[in-house]
Parts: structure tokens; C-alpha cells; sequence
């Protein structure tokens, strides 16, 4: 489905056409800022690509630091439409007219002669609002360090924020609700109030066999944005192990649960099942190499089989959608 193409030099600029191919296109008007790199159709009324269409509110570039921020969040949020793309999940702009459109504001805390205004990172019926102080790694490991977290990157906010705007359009407003309140909880817990004790309180010592992550504990949206980040975390890296022809066969251990040939993509996979067989085996490996590195692990996080039934919910949401909409090209 997706191919590196060399540019034909003979198309008449600046439009640009892959060798071989009829199609035109132009370059995303975010290139001018160097924060976008994607491209659209010549034939289409839209300057701005897939991804950046949805932008609302961007950094102030009259703040030092700003332009190198909004590249680092539009990158992240590049890689997030990646997964959409690939499952063909609705994402709708304001210019559709539809009830929830999905919209970005990527700004910073503002600082006025009263003080500063604090940015919250959040979801708001399809409005996701990224902090861009995190894209400083200086500040998001301050943060991470703050809250206790073993894993804090762009990327994931992106993940876990996006899974607040599926649980509307998907759940809320879908056929799975009594599903997902077996497996996650009534969510019609006073949200505020949750999230309130659970800063007050933490987790309970207990969390780790039944979430994701501590966070996760605080009220059962935020159990299904961590586990929705979760899902496409491992589908995206299993669909990276695929493309790289990744088996996996430990010699140290005479183990069947530790032994992968990742043979398919799992943006198709039809069931979880196939998914997380794959990924314990990748996930184990990746830990071993990158404390071979001296790093911490890359995927810090334990899956119960409480845990396991919910990304398997998640997936079959989405595959599910997937069935009630036709391919569409970028
Ligand atoms: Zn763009
Ligand atoms: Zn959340």
C-alpha cells in the first residue's frame, strides 16, 4: 500500500510526480514553516495535507524555540495520522460541517503582564489541545519524572487524546457502550471528581493487573484513552517488525510464547489474537536490546489478560468501523 517513489524531474514545478506515474502533486502549505513534509493532490482544492487541515490554533512563531516545537509536535501528529490512514478511521474537519469534527490547537502556555496562563494537554468533543513545552525533552522528562511515568512522548499524548475522540464517535455514539462499560466501567462516574480523587490519592496499590497504567485507574475514559495509545503503539511497531521481516526465536529459552515470525501486517490483522502473540516475543526483545544499550526499556508496561481483553475490544472497534466504510485515497 505504501512506497518510496524517486521524484520525476521532467514534472512541471512545483508540482511534483514519482517516477513511472501519472498523478501530481504539490507540497503541503506547512512546508514553507519546514514543519510539514507531506504531500496533496495537484487536483485538489486543499492546500494543507491530511494532517495538518486539522490544525486550529499553531505556535506563536514570536517565541524563541517555537518553530523547532511545532516541528517536533507535527511530527509526532504526522505519525498518529499515519495509523488513522491506515485503518481508515473517520476524521472528519470543521470544513465537513459534522457534529464533532477533529481539530488541534498545538500552543503553548501563554504569558501575559498578569502571569501565565497554563496550556493543558486534553480532549474536549474534538478538540485535542497539546502543550508544546513537552516537545523540550528536558520538560516532558520533568513531567514524566513529576507524575511517576515510565513511558511520556509526543507520540503517546497524540495516541491517548485520540482515543478520547474515537470513544465519542465510536462508542458513545456506536453499538459497543454496554461492552465497553463491562470491560472499562460506567463512565458516567463524575469525571472531574475522579480525576480529582486520583491526584489526591494515586492508584490503588493493586492497578497493575487490571490497567495499563496508574493513570489509566482514574476513570474509565481515561482507562480506554491509555489503552487505545496502547493498541496502536503495538500495532504500529508489529507493523514495523513486519516490514523489517522480523522472526524471533530465543536460544536461551526453550519457549513457544517467545517465538514470532511476524509474517503479516498488523494494520490487517483480523483478530487481537495474532496481534499480542506477536508482540510478547517483539516486546521482550526490544527490552533485551535496548538494555544491552544501557537504555530503559522501550515498552516499560506488563499486559494482564484483564488488559489484553480490553485492546481486543479496541480492536474489533476498529476493525468493525473499517467495515462500515470504503477504502478511501489519501
Ligand atoms: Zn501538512
Ligand atoms: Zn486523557
Amino acid at each position: 500500500m505504501f512506497a518510496v517513489h524517486p521524484v520525476d524531474p521532467e514534472a512541471e514545478r512545483p508540482l511534483l510526480r514519482a517516477v513511472g506515474e501519472n498523478a501530481n502533486f504539490h507540497f503541503c502549505a506547512n512546508a514553507a514553516q519546514g514543519v510539514c513534509n507531506w504531500l496533496v493532490p495537484a487536483e485538489s482544492d486543499q492546500t494543507l495535507c491530511r494532517s495538518c487541515r486539522h490544525n486550529h490554533l499553531a505556535p506563536d512563531l514570536s517565541i524563541a524555540g517555537n518553530l523547532m516545537r511545532w516541528q517536533r509536535v507535527e511530527q509526532a501528529k504526522q505519525h498518529l495520522f499515519y495509523s488513522l490512514i491506515r485503518w481508515r478511521l473517520p476524521t472528519p474537519t470543521q470544513a465537513e460541517g459534522v457534529a464533532e469534527p477533529l481539530v488541534f490547537d498545538l500552543v503553548g502556555d501563554v504569558q501575559t503582564s498578569e502571569g501565565v496562563t497554563r496550556i493543558y494537554t486534553g480532549h474536549d468533543s474534538g478538540l485535542i489541545t497539546i502543550n508544546i513545552a513537552e516537545a523540550d525533552d528536558d520538560e516532558r522528562e520533568r513531567r514524566r519524572l513529576g507524575l511517576g511515568e515510565p513511558y511520556r512522548t509526543l507520540l503517546g499524548h497524540f495516541r491517548h487524546e485520540i482515543g478520547h475522540y474515537y470513544w465519542d464517535i465510536l462508542v458513545r455514539d456506536g453499538k459497543m457502550l454496554d461492552e465497553f462499560r463491562n470491560l472499562f466501567g460506567d463512565e458516567r462516574l463524575d469525571y472531574g471528581a475522579a480525576l480529582q480523587r486520583y491526584h489526591a490519592e494515586g492508584a490503588a496499590p493493586d492497578w497493575p493487573g487490571a490497567f495499563i497504567s496508574a493513570y489509566a485507574t482514574a476513570h474509565p475514559w481515561e482507562d480506554f484513552a491509555e489503552s487505545f495509545a496502547h493498541h496502536i503503539h503495538i500495532v504500529d511497531t508489529l507493523e514495523t517488525a513486519h516490514a523489517l521481516g522480523l522472526s524471533i526465536d530465543a536460544r536461551a529459552v526453550r519457549d513457544e510464547s517467545l517465538k514470532t515470525d511476524v509474517a503479516f501486517d498488523a494494520y490487517h490483522a483480523d483478530t487481537f489474537d495474532a496481534v499480542i502473540a506477536a508482540w510478547t516475543p517483539v516486546s521482550v526483545a526490544l527490552n533485551s536490546l535496548t538494555r544491552s544499550l544501557g537504555q530503559q526499556d522501550a515498552y516499560p508496561f506488563v499486559l494482564s489478560q484483564t488488559i489484553v481483553a480490553k485492546l481486543d475490544f479496541i480492536h474489533r472497534l476498529i476493525r468493525a468501523q473499517q467495515a462500515d466504510t470504503a477504502p478511501v485515497s489519501a
